[in-house]
């Protein structure tokens, strides 16, 4: 007992050196999906690295489009990205990896185009916050609830690549 003291500490830099296969959501919004980007932005994770390991296209309903961005309902602009969501269809994707959530992360880039990098999906192919292309859960812990959320059981594969040898010694 006396020794089970554990100091609650974030250190990303340990934390991402721990080699943790994660898993996150990654979901093309529905201006990704009307202006022709879908293969675009699959294949820069693809490239990457990254396991596809759940794709759908789908018309999200209002409830879950409400439920996935509740940490936002008090903001001022909720109302009009629930209805950007809900606007069309989306593509729905589970990314798998070694600090998958971090790293899509910075593939996307900032949440403002205009503030994203060249080089990021957000930073290379947007130009405004509402119109943003793309979502990336922002913590493991999402990574596993969004997915959860947005697949059924049984939607989600597990699988091997060929190429897992030539990625990671
Ligand atoms: P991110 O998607 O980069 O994690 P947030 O979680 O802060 O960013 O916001 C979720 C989404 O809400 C954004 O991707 C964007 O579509 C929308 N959003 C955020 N801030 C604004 C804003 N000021 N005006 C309009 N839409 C916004």
């Amino acid at each position: 007992r006396k020794n089970s003291f554990k100091p609650r500490i974030f250190l990303p830099h340990l934390v991402a050196s721990m080699n943790q296969v994660e898993e996150t959501y990654i979901m093309i919004k529905p201006d990704g999906v009307q202006r022709g980007l879908v293969g675009e932005i699959i294949s820069r994770f693809e490239k990457k690295g990254f396991k596809l390991i759940g794709l759908k296209m789908y018309q999200c309903p209002q409830e879950l489009a409400e439920e996935h961005y509740k940490d936002l309902s008090s903001k001022s602009f909720y109302q009009k990205l629930i209805e950007y969501i809900t606007s069309g269809p989306v593509v729905c994707m589970a990314w798998e990896g070694v600090g998958v959530v971090a790293s899509s992360r910075k593939l996307i880039g900032a949440t403002d185009p205009l503030q994203a990098e060249p080089g990021t999906i957000r930073g290379d192919l947007a130009v405004q916050t509402g119109r943003n292309v793309v979502h990336g859960s922002d913590s493991p812990d999402n990574g596993k609830r969004e997915i959860g959320l947005w697949f059924k059981e049984g939607e989600v594969c597990q699988w091997t690549p060929a190429q897992a040898p030539w990625l990671r010694e």
